[in-house]
């Protein structure tokens, strides 16, 4: 099972996505593009496309509950990453449940993180999550 944001996106497009200005690439090397970025106020930039509505952040690709990806995912805003997808860490997130809600699809609970506990990891093969890696190299047989 794939992790649920990767077929969701809900959240990029429910929320305004303002952080402070020394989150920006301009400011900081591998910072947030800022050319993504409009200003909010004299002290925090915003995602384009987050400021008003229809809310649909700038570097989103994706089909809300089909496919998703944040195209800047290793820049993104820290907000961004406080964002956690309900139960991923054992407790429902308001915001997580609110954007996916607003787009009528299911809230997640804590049977869509099973596929990542002991028993979806252990080394079967095929693997309980059809996701069976390669089988580990052999050492070579001594001559
Ligand atoms: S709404 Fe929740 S599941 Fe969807 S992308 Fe955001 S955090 Fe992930
Ligand atoms: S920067 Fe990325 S994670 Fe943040 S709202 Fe935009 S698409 Fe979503």
């Amino acid at each position: 099972m794939p992790h649920p944001c990767l077929t969701c996106g809900a959240c990029c497009t429910r929320y305004r996505v303002a952080f402070h200005w020394m989150e920006a690439d301009d400011a900081v090397a591998g910072g947030v593009p800022a050319g993504l970025t409009e200003r909010l106020d004299a002290h925090r930039l915003c995602m384009r496309g987050t400021y008003s509505e229809p809310v649909r952040c700038i570097a989103l690709d994706a089909e809300i509950g089909v496919y998703s990806r944040c195209t800047i995912h290793p820049q993104r805003p820290s907000v961004c990453r406080e964002v956690d997808a309900s139960w991923e860490h054992g407790r429902a997130s308001p915001q997580c449940d609110k954007a996916r809600l607003a787009h009528g699809l299911p809230l997640l609970g804590p049977a869509d993180w099973r596929w990542r506990d002991p028993a979806g990891n252990d080394g079967d093969r095929p693997d309980d999550n059809g996701n069976t890696p390669p089988a580990p190299r052999l050492p070579p047989l001594a001559a």
